[in-house]
């Protein structure tokens, strides 16, 4: 495997950023948007609760596992398991409405330029959907066997309603704040002043010394054999590059040298933009000892690729749907056989 050849982009591998739907941003400012799109019987409304999507009824056994090396399905393919896609005069009432966007998937039941809206349930709608088949699934375990369609949709909603619930007040003078334009913006009745989504970027590294190992780290909110790629949250009036030159410094003392930007992958739990960085060790620091910070990341180790083949190893990998799995396999060259968490 050393030497092979990496793919130029991670974007295929990376089931939360795939996206089938066109934002329409423009039909966001239709007046009384929702009862438009309420009224037009073709219109497709994507419920969520407690953060997750409902699983249609046969589907019912994926998501139960995240296995290693789950692949993305091929996109229009069959096999995927599907979320509920409800019509308006299915969809119980809710305490949200986001306008996603038009579908532009081939080969799904919904035709291309459906309209999409995710709901908001409270836990008395979410029990009126309950009584067939039909399963709530988490994104984090189903996003990798979902077609692009499920997945981006899945994500745009939990993002921005994951927003909404955060933004409830105004950041300046603590008034409620209103829903409007499709559910994209927040209004303050009192200063008239608009507020607009928010995502917070966070960098994530994969780094490799002469050797051609990779530097993964034990978080201390996890079990001691999890171990993932270092990462941290870009702080205020700093680039990406420098954050990942922070933040690798900070959790293990190892110098980095001009990170190379990979791909990036929304992760909305909250309200993430994991950024992708691969990078080589400092030639001159290569010596200086693997100083992990003692507080967020408890123990940093270098591991070659026959560390991670080995099948008595005991250590476990990020999951399917995270872009530190990707950035991984991108360095191994394919999939990984061990274990995911
Ligand atoms: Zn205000």
């Amino acid at each position: 495997m050393i030497g092979q050849p990496v793919h130029k982009t991670l974007l295929p591998s990376l089931p939360l950023s795939r996206f089938e739907i066109d934002r329409d941003h423009l039909f966001r400012d239709t007046p009384d948007v929702f009862e438009v799109l309420w009224a037009d019987e073709s219109t497709r409304v994507l419920p969520i609760w407690r953060q997750q999507a409902l699983l249609r009824a046969g589907d019912s056994e994926a998501g139960a596992a995240d296995w290693a090396g789950t692949p993305i399905r091929e996109a229009g393919g069959s096999g995927h398991p599907t979320l509920a896609l409800l019509s308006p005069a299915d969809a119980p009432a809710s305490d949200l409405l986001v306008y996603l966007g038009r579908s532009l998937a081939d080969g799904r039941t919904e035709p291309v330029g459906t309209r999409i809206v995710a709901a908001n349930l409270t836990d008395e709608a979410a029990a009126l959907l309950e009584p067939d088949e039909s399963r709530w699934v988490n994104l984090r375990t189903v996003a990798a066997e979902l077609d692009d369609l499920d997945a981006g949709a899945f994500t745009e909603a939990l993002g921005i309603i994951n927003w909404h619930r955060s933004h409830t007040h105004c950041p300046r003078c603590g008034a409620e704040t209103v829903p409007e334009k499709g559910g994209w913006v927040r209004r303050c009745p009192v200063q008239d002043i608009e507020i607009f989504p928010r995502t917070d970027p966070a960098v994530i590294v994969g780094i490799v010394d002469a050797q051609d190992r990779i530097l993964l780290g034990s978080n201390a909110l996890w079990e001691n054999n999890r171990y993932s790629l270092l990462a941290g949250f870009v702080e205020p009036g700093e680039s990406l590059e420098a954050a990942s030159i922070r933040e690798v410094l900070e959790e293990s003392g190892v110098r980095i040298l001009e990170p190379q930007y990979l791909g990036s992958q929304p992760w909305p739990f909250p309200a993430s933009l994991m950024c992708g960085f691969l990078a080589h060790v400092d030639p001159d620091t290569a010596a200086d000892p693997l100083l992990p910070d003692g507080e967020e990341i408890l123990d940093v180790r270098w591991f070659s690729r026959e560390d991670l083949e080995a099948p008595d190893a005991t250590v476990l990998l990020p999951g399917s749907s995270s872009i530190a799995r990707a950035i991984i396999e991108h360095w191994y060259g394919g999939p990984l056989p061990r274990p995911t968490w």
